[in-house]
């Protein structure tokens, strides 16, 4: 009898259970995000109770990813959207919110998440009729690459999913204080490990090391494209190799959306070589974290440095 009944009740608490968990997996907070380091930052803040998407993949150029069809359903579904902000991604995610017919996530409503608000932008363009056709009338956007701007991103957010989903504060918050830890111990092991790379000279193809070398004190001679998604002229990149020879600069970096051509022949006439360094977490294989990209960026750069014969002495 006894036996019947905790087997029968046995069987009811199982079934509850599982009715608990099949809630559980359809209640998760669906998070889009533009950029895959958001994915990853977003993924560390909700933790359990969230399911995050990136939208772009690492090694596509962020002003213009290709639209694919999956993305509007996506929108669509979406509680809450995570963007970089500062026009990053004013090409192609303004017209898929449109169409996605989702009014939490439209900018101004609390389901859009910016996470450029707490950040100080650099290179804001002072005359902006002359930031027509260029690809940061805002300002530089790729502050993801100073591991600093992974901090505000990161409390941007916990404040962001708090204020759509207060009920789990105490887990956002919880959430935040870890990774913030980590972050920071990894800042002061980068900062150390990232000394030689003081004054080290480099160009780039796009301007988007700027905060970077600003927080490893690298010196930025110039970038191939004439501004930001302009293309160089002739007479820039004689100018730009000039330049180059006459500080020292033998690093050329290359971002993995653009082609190879132009930064090998610049360091084949200076005499220096081309690195190949992500943008994005995803914009190398071995790159799977934000923390991944910080580092990798550094140990890259150190290689380089090295090879040339410019790392500085610690
Ligand atoms: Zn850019």
């Amino acid at each position: 009898m006894i036996s019947q009944w905790l087997s029968r009740f046995c069987g009811l608490m199982l079934g509850v259970v599982l009715l608990a968990g099949e809630a559980h997996a359809e209640e998760k907070i669906y998070i889009v995000t533009s950029l895959p380091d958001l994915a990853d930052i977003a993924a560390r803040i909700g933790g359990d109770l969230v399911t995050v998407e990136s939208l772009a993949k690492g090694i596509e150029d962020p002003h213009g990813v290709p639209i694919k069809p999956s993305f509007v359903p996506k929108l669509n579904r979406a509680q809450v959207l995570i963007v970089m902000g500062l026009e990053y991604e004013h090409s192609w995610i303004p017209a898929l919110v449109t169409e996605s017919r989702n009014s939490k996530i439209v900018k101004g409503n609390s389901g859009y998440i910016d996470v450029s608000l707490k950040v100080t932008p650099k290179e804001v363009p002072t005359d902006l009729s002359r930031a027509k056709g260029e690809l940061h009338p805002a300002g530089n956007p790729h502050f993801n690459l100073d591991p600093e701007g992974g901090r505000l991103i990161a409390q941007t957010i916990a404040e962001g999913l708090t204020l759509n989903f207060p009920q789990h504060r105490a887990t956002f918050e919880a959430n935040l204080k870890v990774f913030l830890a980590q972050l920071n111990a990894k800042i002061r092991d980068w900062e150390i490990l990232a000394r030689p790379l003081h004054g080290v000279k480099f160009i780039s193809y796009h301007q988007d090391f700027t905060y970077f070398a600003d927080r490893f004190g690298m010196d930025y001679v110039g970038t191939i494209e004439l501004k930001p998604g302009i293309e160089p002229t002739a007479s820039h990149l004689v100018e730009l190799m000039q330049n180059m020879k006459t500080v020292g600069a033998k690093i050329v970096l290359r971002e993995p959306h653009f082609s190879e051509k132009v930064p090998n022949q610049i360091a084949a006439q200076v005499g220096g070589l081309v690195v190949k360094l992500p943008i994005m977490v995803g914009g190398s294989p071995e790159v799977k974290t934000y923390f991944d990209l910080i580092e990798y960026n550094i140990r890259e750069l150190l290689k380089a440095a090295q090879v040339a014969g410019v790392a500085g002495k610690v």
